[in-house]
């Protein structure tokens, strides 16, 4: 920032009052910022724009999750979303305008990628969130789990996530910062290095390679044995918990011999399960939710394990939450 408005004659100074007026208070039209000299402010107004994304919906659901849908300015939608629990008010970002690894259960997947957002338009999600969710009612969490594969747009996400961890920019502690992937290991070897404690999220959702291939075809490329040592690694070297999301699909995933075979594939990597209720979402008919007594066995099954493990509540079924849903929505009805 400093160094974009050094040809304005603008100090750091300057800079951090600007971070300032855009992060914590929420304002990013530059003739409102007060502590600037006029002259400044309508410099800045000449030569910058400081919003990348058009807010065209917004549906709340019945469970207070809250889905926006953005426009781009060359046109095209993103979808974010808010998502309210007792303890926290958490942010899922997108990081790609679709998304090219066509996992089966995914909206996004069938869409294709139309291409990589930039770290200003993953960041700006975050601020439409805020404006939404109030300036004084801070978002605590943060999930790159929106439409896209975060690691195949990495030096983008990560620079959003910077930004959004920095003192001077949202201010959101890298611990509650999740990275999400599909199982793109050299993402996850690269995400290692870095000096900042980003948690990691894996979407594994199957036990075979055979199921995996199926269902989630980046398999093809990592297979779990690659994923999974790449998995025990990161958690070894950042002395942290992997977070590994599994969505049951009735039939596919959900046999108690799936169970099992997840407890010993995470037995040495010290994670945390999150099971996940499929979405079925308007259009994908391909895959069913799993029934909620199959959905109980199992968790039972890795409880008796000792698998640390969760259900979480599939949020916002009545909004199209599910990544990808709302804007395949909008686009059928646009067309
Ligand atoms: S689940 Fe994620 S990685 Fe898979 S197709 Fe959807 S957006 Fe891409």
């Amino acid at each position: 920032m400093k160094d974009i408005l050094a040809p304005l004659g603008a100090r750091a100074f300057h800079a951090r009052q600007i971070m300032a007026w855009f992060y914590q208070r929420g304002v990013s039209d530059f003739s409102r910022m007060t502590d600037l000299s006029k002259g400044l402010r309508t410099a800045l107004g000449k030569n910058f724009r400081a919003d990348e994304l058009l807010l065209m919906t917004e549906r709340r659901s019945r469970d207070g999750s809250r889905k926006i849908l953005l426009k781009t300015a060359d046109r095209q939608l993103i979808e974010s979303v808010l998502i309210p629990s007792r303890e926290r008010l958490t942010a899922c970002l997108s990081t790609q305008l679709g998304c090219k690894l066509n996992c089966g259960f995914c909206a996004t997947g069938a869409m294709g990628l139309v291409r990589n957002l930039t770290a200003g338009e993953i960041a700006d999600q975050l601020f439409h969130l805020q404006s939404m969710a109030g300036w004084q009612n801070r978002i605590t969490n943060i999930v790159f789990m929106g439409m896209g594969e975060p690691m195949l747009n990495y030096d983008a996400t990560l620079s959003a996530a910077r930004l959004i961890n920095s003192h001077l920019g949202f201010n959101i502690g890298a611990r509650h910062i999740t990275i999400s992937t599909s199982g793109i290991v050299p993402g996850i070897l690269r995400l290692m290095e870095e000096p900042e404690q980003f948690k990691l999220a894996i979407s594994l959702s199957a036990t075979t390679d055979a199921v995996r291939n199926k269902i989630m075809p980046v398999n093809k490329k990592y297979p779990l044995k690659e994923l999974l040592t790449a998995a025990r690694e990161f958690s070894n070297r950042k002395g942290k918990l992997v977070f590994f999301e599994y969505i049951l699909l009735a039939g596919i995933n959900d046999g108690l011999d799936d169970a099992d075979r997840l407890a010993k594939l995470l037995k040495n990597i010290p994670g945390k399960v999150n099971l996940i209720p499929y979405n079925p979402g308007e259009k994908n008919g391909l895959f069913k939710p799993s029934p909620p007594q199959a959905q109980h066995a199992f968790f039972e099954r890795l409880l008796q394990q000792g698998v640390a493990v969760t259900v979480r509540m599939s949020k916002g079924q009545d909004i199209s939450a599910a990544c990808g849903q709302l804007r395949a929505a909008a686009i059928s009805k646009q067309t």
